[in-house]
């Protein structure tokens, strides 16, 4: 037994599934997750000393590789100030100015825990600010678990969605509307059936949980445009594409200016960040200047928000977007030439340090083209490249993350990988 099998074993037996977070289990490819031992840029290192160039990078947080020397050194000068103080810190509010200052749609920023706080609050945020309750969401993204969010769309266009999980009261999920991504026309009839009744409309703006999905052009326009009309809050849900497709993030890249943005992953840079923000006129809703309540023990925890604040600063220097979105392009591009030399269907995209590859004959541009893709050929290849050291994300739904600290020699160690993964499916 290798000691990566001991240790899910040996995990199995306290752990449900032997996971902290469902995907880590392998469940959708199969055989054993590896347990990690230590990871330094764009490498990571398993229980049976084994080495792995990371397209993972816990998820999206890693964008400057792990282990990175100055994000360590915040942290570990911070920790030794204390580990919490349950009470306001100067670091807080650097962070909050580097968010304010990168983020032009962000008056005040809140910081919290994880990404799925983080859109909790914004939902609440947006039903309290507007005294409406219903949301709209969309198929295919994910904005964390809680429980207004794990929903899907019910039959009929316009019928109350369903829980997509046990333990989500119905009640709720009825006041979830779930419609199609890219598909504008669908918000438009939704909002003129029900816009009275509509709280928020809350959106990845570059769909990061169905694999990737780019917005059509005119959709995030059209999604402003329908909100501004019906006075619901439009939140952007860049826990994922936040200061990692772009310096500005989604927003800036398609300027368009959301009412409240949810931001996570990078802003921790590996640590328990995430943070909601937008018009002051809907933040000071927020207790205690306003009426909607939302608190954390751990909220702007001085380590994390060390970790967050040196990784931002990293990403803030000329150039760095540019130079990310080149090696993730070099990637996607080495990759489809590979799959091209074997004849398999395949393709791929990039924007920014974020990626998506495809099973399958063209770019997908809804949910239904992402379910259509050959899943099976994905998790061939998937196995192929992990035997030959190549950490992809263990499902064939989740997008990708290239770091800084991928360089050339990665990249081409990749493409060679793949040619000879591509030629045995
Ligand atoms: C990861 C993610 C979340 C949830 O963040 P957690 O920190 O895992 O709770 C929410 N929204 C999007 C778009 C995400 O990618």
């Amino acid at each position: 037994m290798s000691r990566n099998e001991e240790l899910f074993a040996r995990a199995q037996r306290v752990i449900p599934a032997g996971v902290n977070s469902p995907v880590r289990a392998f469940r959708s490819v199969g055989g054993t997750p590896r347990f990690f031992t230590r990871g330094e840029g764009a490498w990571l290192w398993d229980a049976d000393g084994r080495r792995y160039i990371d397209y993972v990078g816990s998820w999206g947080p890693a964008i400057l590789g792990h282990a990175h020397p100055t994000v360590v050194e915040a942290v570990r000068a911070t920790a030794l100030q204390g580990l919490s103080f349950g009470a306001p810190t100067e670091i807080e509010i650097e962070l909050a100015e580097t968010l304010i200052r990168r983020l032009p749609s962000l008056d005040l920023v809140r910081l919290v825990s994880s990404g799925t706080e983080a859109t909790m609050s914004a939902l609440r945020l947006a039903r309290g600010h507007t005294g409406r309750s219903k949301i709209v969401k969309f198929e295919g993204c994910y904005h964390g678990h809680g429980d207004s969010l794990l929903v899907k769309a019910g039959s009929g266009a316009l019928t109350f969605g369903q829980p997509s999980s046990a333990g989500v009261p119905p009640a709720i999920a009825n006041e979830t509307i779930v419609l199609p991504y890219n598909d504008l026309a669908a918000v438009e009839r939704t909002f003129e059936a029900e816009g009275d009744a509509i709280a928020c409309v809350i959106v990845e703006p570059v769909a990061g949980n169905m694999n990737l999905v780019m917005p059509k052009p005119g959709f995030l326009d059209g999604l402003r445009a329908v909100c501004d009309r019906h006075g619901a809050v439009l939140i952007f849900d860049e826990v994922m594409t936040g200061f990692r497709v772009d310096a500005n993030s989604a927003q800036g890249l398609f300027g368009i200016t959301p009412d409240l943005t949810t931001l996570g992953k990078v802003i921790g840079g590996g640590m328990p960040v995430a943070a909601f923000g937008g018009k002051r006129a809907i933040m000071e809703k927020i207790a205690p200047l306003g009426p909607v309540y939302q608190a954390g023990t751990l909220s702007g925890n001085p380590v994390a928000v060390a970790a967050g604040l040196a990784t931002l600063a990293a990403t803030g220097v000329p150039g760095f977007y540019d130079r990310l979105a080149k090696s993730t392009r070099a990637l996607t591009d080495g990759l489809v030439a590979a799959a091209k030399r074997a004849g398999i269907p395949f393709c791929a995209q990039s924007l920014g340090g974020m990626f998506g590859l495809y099973f399958a004959a063209a770019v997908p541009d809804t949910y239904d083209a992402v379910m259509a893709c050959d899943r099976e050929r994905f998790n061939r290849f998937f196995h192929a490249m992990l035997d030959a050291g190549i950490y992809l994300a263990p499902s064939a739904y989740e997008a990708g993350f290239v770091s800084a600290a991928h360089g050339e020699a990665e990249i081409a160690a990749t493409v060679a990988a793949a040619d000879a993964a591509f030629s045995t499916l």
